[in-house]
């Protein structure tokens, strides 16, 4: 037992009754407890009752938030506020895993490229305003650790766990390193489900584990392609591929989580939502890109259309630059 685990019960049972007042737009961590002793994935596959028990905010898809694009009226906004736990102060890397089938897909190519040139913009700077008890602040930057392919390791219908088992697979394999400042995102191509319910309730989550004793923390991005209506904003976009567009939103929103709130106990609301879950699918003012998509921010040269994140200054707002 520890203050994580208390802090994670507490959140689930706020998530119950958020989610049984028809608000949806929150962090949903779908465990109820955590392995009170660090778990090795060996804990995890042989034991049953950790089956299905990490923790995990997840990125509501956008059917069950407020619609691509949709012009929403605002609930009074609720401040995030700071419950103790750590923030990532990097160095981070971000890695990513494109598992199953993405040979010649330009998502290879656009969000490498985004994750390369994240870190230093005015929309990462949001971040810079959460820090953690002793004064340390998320930093302006973020690097690019590298790639890796997984062709089906975990068959075509992934798991949470089975997430998690593709993460320790690169690792294991030594074709990533370990690193307790890395976000590791395992990237699923169209063709494979997320059992735990991608395309019905989310489209991305992050959570975190430990591997031989090493806190690492992951995040799972959808194929946006399997299910545009829930997790793209639009069919026509800025990069010309609706899927690998639609996840960059969610890439983005689940780095942006994991650095705020790395192990679900540092930066939330009353209700549980976190950093980008505040401002889940809300992009602010749109211009047109050559091909007719929208976008709302342009990264190195090129155009997104990205949802806004929590900017953490007064009472806060939903932003894009800071
Ligand atoms: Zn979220």
């Amino acid at each position: 037992m520890n203050v994580a685990l208390e802090v994670d019960l507490k959140r689930a049972m706020i998530a119950l009754i958020t989610m049984s007042a028809g608000c949806v737009d929150s962090a949903s961590p779908m465990g109820t407890a955590e392995d009170p002793d660090p778990a090795t994935l060996a804990d995890i596959q042989t034991s049953p009752e950790t089956s299905d028990v990490l923790p995990k905010a997840i990125y509501p898809a956008a059917e069950l938030a407020h619609g691509p694009l949709a012009t929403t009226t605002s609930l009074t906004p609720t401040a995030i506020t700071y419950h103790g736990g750590p923030v990532m102060l990097g160095p981070t890397k971000t890695y990513m895993i494109w598992y199953g089938s993405w040979a010649n897909n330009t998502a290879m190519t656009i969000l490498p490229y985004l994750v390369t040139k994240l870190g230093g913009t005015p929309y990462f700077k949001i971040n810079t305003t959460y820090g953690n008890a002793t004064g340390g602040k998320v930093p302006n930057a973020l690097a690019y650790g590298g790639a890796i392919v997984d062709s089906y390791s975990q068959g075509t219908t992934l798991t949470d766990q089975g997430v998690w088992k593709v993460v320790n697979g690169a690792l294991a394999a030594n074709k990533l390193p370990t690193d307790p400042n890395g976000v590791y995102v395992v990237l699923s191509s169209p063709d494979v489900a997320e059992s735990s319910g991608f395309c019905t309730a989310y489209c991305g989550w992050h959570t975190y584990g430990y591997r031989n004793g090493t806190k690492l923390r992951f995040v799972f991005v959808g194929g946006a392609a399997r299910c545009l209506s829930a997790c793209a904003p639009q069919a026509i976009s800025p990069n010309g591929n609706p899927g690998a567009d639609g996840m960059a939103s969610t890439l983005t929103h689940e780095i942006e989580e994991t650095v705020t709130d790395p192990d679900l106990n540092a930066w939330f609301d009353a209700g549980g939502a976190e950093n980008a879950d505040k401002c889940a699918w809300k992009f602010g003012p749109t211009y047109a890109t050559a091909n007719g998509a929208r976008a709302n921010v342009k990264i190195g040269t090129r155009d997104f259309l990205i949802q806004q994140n929590w900017l953490n200054v007064g009472l806060g707002s939903c932003a894009m630059s800071y």
